[in-house]
């Protein structure tokens, strides 16, 4: 349980005049004096050169079903080990994980260097690593070497803000089997709930992975009265159809108060269906509900015929009905990446 780990020099930045550095991992390009740190508050100068300080350092490796990411195209019934460290690169007010990714006064780190990690998967606790919970971006160099150490077939997940440089998408993507990106709201609702300037960046980190074959799910926290406007919902979801593809399964997320934002009540359940249903409209495959525990939309459907394909109840596999991949009445192809390892196996979830 200590936390000694030693920081690690990073590979991703520059130098500047004076002793500063620029960090060149997200696009905030934070340049950083001598003994600072950058926004995410992990990324720091040290006698002018740049280290992450939470390498190796996780404050979270519990044992999660895919489906939790979520992630429900990437071998359902899977589990992963949730890898996080504290710090992000977004200060979002409606944070559900604000006391590791923000405040993280007291949070407690524990050693755990990627080789241990590794081991965990080696010795059969779960099928791969999930970086997740905080934003994986701005740890990427204890992630990568996470992934180098683990076995050949292990999975690979992010769970991301998305707000990454293209040259971040372009070394993470080869490790990568799948990632999960957040596409919060349009850029009015990045720069007043999320402190970020401009969510360009974004989503062209979602379009770069897609072009670059890691397999994508968009995820969308639907806050009321702040990005459920049907005009900005329609705008989201023919985004995805259009650029990403109408095959990206995406998941419609109810928001329940927490951190700053604590005045705005949980999302209807009608609204989520609503925001379903312009998802649908905007030509989306695969459209999926989040936090409605028991509601129908967890499970996949064929989008020709209807025909139950998977069967999901919370983030537990009851069924998988697929004929090599594809749709036993109808044939339709459905995207999965990676062997389906459910139903759930009942393995015991382990937190430390
Ligand atoms: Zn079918």
């Amino acid at each position: 349980m200590t936390a000694d780990a030693p920081p690690r020099e990073t590979a991703h930045y520059e130098t500047v005049e004076g002793g500063a550095v620029r960090c060149l991992v997200c696009p905030r390009t934070c340049v950083i004096p001598e003994g600072e740190r950058g926004v995410c508050g992990v990324r720091q100068n040290r006698d002018g050169r740049l280290y992450l300080t939470t390498y190796g350092r996780a404050v979270s490796t519990s044992i999660d079903p895919i489906e939790k990411k979520p992630l429900f195209h990437v071998a359902p019934g899977a589990d992963v080990l949730s890898v996080a460290t504290k710090g992000c690169n977004l200060q979002c007010d409606f944070c559900q994980n604000y006391r590791i990714a923000i405040e993280y006064e007291g949070v407690t780190e524990y050693d755990r260097p990627p080789e241990e990690l590794a081991d965990r998967i080696e010795a059969g606790e779960a099928d791969g690593m999930a970086y997740t919970y905080t934003e994986p971006t701005i740890f990427m160099e204890y992630a990568l070497d996470t992934m180098a150490a683990s076995p050949d077939d292990a999975l690979q997940v992010f769970v991301s803000n998305g707000y990454m440089r293209p040259e971040t998408v372009d070394t993470l993507a080869p490790h990568l089997d799948a990632i999960n990106v957040d596409i919060k709201g349009d850029r009015q609702f990045y720069r007043e709930h999320a402190g970020v300037p401009d969510p360009e960046p974004i989503f062209e980190t979602v379009e770069r992975f897609a072009e670059k074959g890691v397999h994508v799910e968009v995820t969308n926290l639907i806050i009321p009265g702040e990005n459920d406007d049907e005009a900005s919902l329609r705008e989201r979801m023919e985004w995805i159809a259009d650029e990403v593809g109408t095959e990206t399964p995406v998941h419609v997320s109810r928001f329940h108060p927490d951190y700053k934002l604590t005045d705005v009540p949980s999302t209807p359940i009608e609204t989520i269906e609503r925001a379903m249903e312009i998802a649908r409209e905007a030509g989306l495959s695969y459209v999926y509900s989040g936090n409605v525990p028991g509601h129908e939309s967890e499970s996949t459907y064929c989008p020709d015929c209807g025909r139950l394909l998977i069967e999901r109840e919370g983030f537990a596999v009851r069924e998988i009905d697929l004929d090599d991949g594809a749709c036993p009445s109808c044939g339709r192809e459905i995207p999965i990446r990676g062997t389906p390892r459910g139903p759930s196996n009942g393995r015991r979830r382990r937190v430390f």
